[in-house]
């Protein structure tokens, strides 16, 4: 049994407390390590040595440049090590090999992209309308960072918050999900190995209740990058006001995959698969409301039940493996209360609809028609393998049914037309549209939801200013030193 400790200020640490969290392997149910629990005075001191590390130590006086080239060395090294960390959250989280290691290969690329960032932060001089004065504004890091992460892409979705925080020249507290957080004190172990100065990067492991509330209340703490569950992220919300941080929130969804008649059939239908049954649905962007026009329906259906019926459950470690297991024993039972859920409202499982007796928290891929956008199957967010396919008429309506919801981080269209493609990107609420495709993500395309799927975004240039405030500083060269009784303006 392996054990993994935090790391606070450049130190392997165990909790305060004393107590361990056990991490198990949820294709083979076994408990393979346990992890420290940290409690509220761990978030203390690597607060602290955060605070430290960007006050006092050498990080806070390092050029941008010699930080860009710290953050490619640790790219370089992480590379080396893609592979086990990859089997390491596959362990954790029971998502499939293949795609685990094609993210930790991928992860190399983005902190490249974002240290390349780090010398490109740049002030303005504004023209001001004062005789014998100088402006100019400054664009300073936030201060030290709270990221906090959900069990389903540990490491891709820490790095997109912590990269573009160094690279901003802040420092960061990182606390990974109680359920998955080897691969991340794996992953932060390699700063030190890179040349990063103590306390630049902390984790502090735990549940959310204590790590987690510890560092959105605490008041050294500028701002908080969160991503999981909209509960998750209403908690964080209003905590962080109390002390007026700064918020990312990247939080579920609900998303429409919208197939008209003129779509490229074959094309659609691996889209509708990809969309909800890759990593057994356990994505933020899963395409779990299938909207399909009513004239191919059936059709549709039919070529869509022939792919799905191929999915090939089993152990996540296989190439050969499609689907593995759900992650954590809550999320199982949340998907099975929704298949009951869907069943008690009506709609049809025409595909799975049942648990998998490949393993203990297998869900067969299910999909389920006679569904409308008014059933909770089609409200809520299952977090699983479960397609709900709603018919509609034409693109007024589908878009009427795509954008009644309280969700809105992603959407796919699937359609030749381009006067449509444009139509439908411009009239959906989501934060990305995908036309013709789904799934797909880049480092440099800014990512982030509409309404209760989020607040503020991550990727693209823009991630490193949403770590950065703004100074304007007033140089009075040669202007008398006016009336102290009146404020000057113009
Ligand atoms: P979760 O909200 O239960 O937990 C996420 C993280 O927040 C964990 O580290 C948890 O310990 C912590 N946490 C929980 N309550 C907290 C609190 N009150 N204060 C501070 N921290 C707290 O989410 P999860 O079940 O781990 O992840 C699944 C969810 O994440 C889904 O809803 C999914 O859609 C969402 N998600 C969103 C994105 C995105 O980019 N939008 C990406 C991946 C996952």
């Amino acid at each position: 049994m392996e054990h993994f400790q935090m790391i606070i200020d450049g130190q392997s640490v165990d909790g305060s407390g004393g107590e361990v969290i056990e991490s198990t392997n949820p294709y083979s149910e076994q408990v393979w390590a346990t992890v420290a629990r940290g409690t509220e005075e761990d978030v203390n001191r690597a607060v602290e040595a955060a605070d430290r590390a960007r006050r006092k130590g050498p990080w806070g006086q390092m050029t941008a440049t010699a930080r860009g080239a710290l953050m490619r060395r640790f790219a370089e090294i992480m590379a080396e090590h893609a592979q086990r960390l990859a089997e390491i959250e596959v362990r954790d989280n029971g998502k499939l090999l293949a795609e685990m290691g094609l993210q930790l290969r991928y992860i190399p690329q983005i902190i490249h992209y974002f240290a390349g960032l780090a010398d490109k932060v740049e002030g303005t001089v504004p023209p001001i309308d004062r005789a014998g004065h100088f402006t100019y504004t400054r664009r300073e890091p936030v201060g030290v960072v709270a990221a906090i992460t959900p069990w389903n892409s540990p490491l891709m979705l820490a790095t997109s918050k912590i990269m573009p925080a160094l690279a901003a020249g802040c420092t960061v507290v990182l606390k990974p999900s109680e359920f998955t957080s080897a691969s991340t004190i794996e992953f932060a172990k390699l700063f030190k190995e890179a040349g990063f100065p103590d306390g630049v990067v902390n984790v502090v492991t735990g549940f959310g209740k204590d790590v987690g509330s510890a560092l959105t209340t605490h008041p050294k703490v500028a701002k908080v990058s969160f991503t999981g569950s909209d509960y998750g992220g209403r908690a964080v919300y209003e905590a962080a006001a109390k002390t007026f941080k700064t918020v990312t929130l990247e939080l579920g969804g609900k998303s429409p995959n919208i197939v008209f008649d003129d779509c490229v059939m074959e094309d659609a239908v691996k889209g509708a698969v990809s969309g909800i049954f890759a990593a057994s649905g356990q994505t933020c962007i899963a395409g779990s409301r299938l909207l399909v026009q009513r004239s191919i329906h059936d059709q549709f259906v039919e070529r869509l039940l022939d792919l799905a019926r191929t999915a090939k459950l089993g152990d996540p470690m296989l190439e050969t493996t499609q689907v593995g297991p759900i992650t954590t024993p809550p999320q199982y039972e949340k998907v099975l209360s929704y298949l009951e859920v869907a069943k008690g409202e009506g709609a049809e499982p025409v595909l799975g609809g049942n648990t998998s007796d490949v393993g203990k928290w297998f869900v067969e891929p299910t999909i389920l028609t006679g569904v409308n956008n008014n059933m909770r199957i089609a409200r809520e967010e299952v977090f699983g393998p479960v397609l709900g396919i709603i018919p509609f008429e034409d693109e007024e309506e589908a878009i009427e049914i795509a954008n009644d919801t309280i969700y809105g981080l992603a959407s796919g269209v699937w359609t030749q037309s381009m006067k449509r493609a444009f139509t439908m990107a411009n009239a959906l609420e989501a934060g990305t549209v995908w036309v013709n495709t789904y799934r797909a993500a880049s480092f440099t395309t800014p990512f982030g939801g509409y309404k209760n799927s989020g607040v503020g975004s991550e990727n693209g240039i823009s991630a490193v200013e949403s770590f950065l405030k703004r100074k304007s500083v007033w140089i009075n060269y040669g202007a008398d030193v006016p009336n102290p009784f009146v404020m000057r303006i113009g």
